[in-house]
């Protein structure tokens, strides 16, 4: 086998991230290239390996942004590019399931690339699940047809399966406008068929198949649902019958993605309606905190039915093989003061082709219990640890211990002992004040966000707002979101060519508002500076403007 990248086509599922199988964001992890649709949600696209080269071949409904031609030549091209890579091709929903997973896989065998299939939960049957619709209902359907509304001819005689390339070309059939004519749906067996019928891609052509159907001799009073952006925090479903569906996709301004159920199992969505309208359902936010503290605010807006982009404005890069490991003889106790330098030490330590028996006889400090458990992962229990958990505390803990511990590397005594601080570069100086003999190597660095990848910035342009914890944030996303390609985001585009349209941000501090007020946003500020008390003041914001 020739010396190529592995594909994965990988099924992300119906838009809910938590619906991605365990197999596909483990390939997501490591994968060098994604190549994804346009259905895949920003969440499950934050699963990818941050270095990964990030490809959008997302379609429009209206025009088709690169040919599926073209998508199957890519991702050969990709599997030679990069020769024992991991190339994933994320799709919505199922890869085999109207995912045109196929055509892509037999490009792949044809160029003699190996493959997986990584199968996904289709929107066909989890959307209506979460519309509270069972496709199948012992006495009502005892089967259930999955069915595409929207069909292009393909030519089959222009294949040629198995050699040097496949050709599947799109013909479309007629010179028609009205895409129904290019659907050869077998109408009269469709309308005699008992089962419950899904139409994925129907909804353009959903008149003129609930007329086909009734035609056919389909009860007109047949129960349909209408469920758009399911699983997702923007899920809607319109209810209808086959005699009303075109009107009401009209009047309901039903939109794609969405499918059609019809059958009588749709009746049971009344009772069966788990899904709750929460209070921040159907709302985009966008955390600009760093990574590590935005989970617990993510985790409690997306609770409320928030859809939460998380944005860092500040990352930690680990500050690569600047000590001397030599020089930790010298030292009687190691002080940490964040989990970040616990990481980073011991990153370089093992790096450096070192490993924990460098540390044996040391004491070791940590400012705070989360530091503490941090240092238990990797087998160290602390010996310090201030009661009031802070670097003050920390200080005068360790400005305490005199006489010393007894260093076990060397045969001397100290009168004090020989402190190291591990920390970053944004770490004051409380700990180097109360204790002036200690030697401080920073072990990570805090730095902006230099750059936002391009799916990120289009996932922020379309959110609704944007939580700000600090002035820097808010100075460093209006930075990132004016620069690129794509220049001014429509997110804070100027109608006149001016000033930006105000956008709702939500801001902690005083500060903050004023710095976010300064670009044009309009501000929220919570009541007292935690996060409690802004979550309180979101809700409150959409509860007072729904
Ligand atoms: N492979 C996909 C289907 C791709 S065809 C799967 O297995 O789900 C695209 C169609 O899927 C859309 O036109 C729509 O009918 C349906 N669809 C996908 N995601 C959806 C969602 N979240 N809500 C409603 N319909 C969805």
């Amino acid at each position: 086998m020739a010396n190529f990248g592995h594909v994965y086509l990988i099924g992300a599922g119906p838009g809910d991230p938590g619906l991605l199988t365990l197999r596909g964001k483990d390939i997501l992890e490591k994968a060098d290239v994604v190549v994804y649709d346009r259905l895949v949600s920003p969440a499950i696209l934050g699963f990818c390996n941050p270095k990964a080269k990030m490809v959008d071949v997302g379609k429009m409904p209206t025009h088709h942004k690169v040919k599926q031609s073209e998508i199957n030549k890519l991702l050969v091209q990709f599997a030679k590019e990069y020769p024992q890579g991991v190339i994933a091709r994320l799709k919505g929903g199922d890869p085999f399931v109207f995912g045109r997973g196929g055509e892509e896989a037999l490009e792949l065998v044809a160029a003699g690339v190996e493959f997986d299939v990584v199968p996904g939960i289709t929107s066909a049957i989890s959307v209506p699940a979460y519309a509270g619709i069972p496709v199948s209902h012992r006495g009502i359907a005892t089967s259930f047809h999955i069915i595409t509304g929207h069909e292009k001819e393909v030519d089959s005689r222009k294949s040629e399966v198995g050699s040097d390339s496949v050709i599947l070309s799109e013909v479309r059939s007629t010179k028609s406008k009205d895409p129904s004519q290019n659907l050869s749906l077998d109408f009269e067996n469709l309308a005699k068929c008992p089962g419950t019928l899904i139409f994925l891609m129907g909804i353009a052509n959903m008149d003129f198949i609930a007329k086909r159907l009734i035609e056919c001799g389909k009860d007109p009073k047949t129960p349909l649902a209408f469920i758009e952006k399911g699983t997702t925090p923007y899920q809607r479903t319109v209810m209808a019958t086959l005699e009303t569906a075109g009107e009401t996709i009209v009047r309901e301004k039903v939109t794609a993605p969405a499918i059609t159920i019809m059958g009588g199992v749709v009746e049971l969505g009344q009772a069966l309606a788990w899904k709750k309208n929460l209070p921040l359902s159907g709302k985009r936010l966008v955390v600009t905190r760093a990574a590590k503290q935005a989970s617990g605010i993510t985790a409690r807006l997306s609770a409320l039915g928030a859809e939460v982009i998380e944005t860092p404005m500040i990352e930690t890069r680990v500050v690569e093989g600047s000590f001397n490991w030599a020089d930790l003889a010298n030292f009687d106790i190691l002080a940490f003061t964040s989990t970040n330098g616990v990481e980073s030490f011991f990153k370089q330590l093992f790096a450096a082709g070192y490993d924990v028996r460098v540390l044996a006889g040391k004491k070791i400090a940590s400012v705070g219990k989360i530091t503490e458990k941090k240092l238990l992962e990797y087998g160290i229990r602390c010996d310090y640890v201030p009661e009031d958990h802070t670097g003050e505390g920390l200080g005068k803990l360790l400005a305490a211990l005199n006489p010393i511990p007894q260093s076990t590397e060397g045969a001397t005594s100290h009168l004090t002992p020989r402190i190291l601080l591990l920390q970053g570069n944004l770490a004051d100086d409380t700990l180097l004040k109360l204790l002036p003999q200690a030697t401080r190597w920073v072990v990570y660095e805090t730095l902006p966000v230099a750059e936002l990848p391009e799916w990120k910035r289009e996932a922020v342009a379309g959110a609704d707002a944007v939580v700000f914890a600090s002035t820097s944030a808010v100075e460093n996303f209006v930075k990132l979101m004016s620069q690129g390609t794509a220049g001014v985001p429509p997110y804070l585009k100027a109608t006149n060519g001016s000033a930006p349209i105000p956008q709702t941000s939500f801001c902690i501090g005083r500060m903050t508002e004023s710095a976010a007020r300064k670009h044009g946003f309009n501000t929220v500020t919570s009541d007292e500076t935690t996060m409690d008390s802004l979550v309180k003041k979101i809700v409150e914001f959409y509860t007072k403007n729904s």
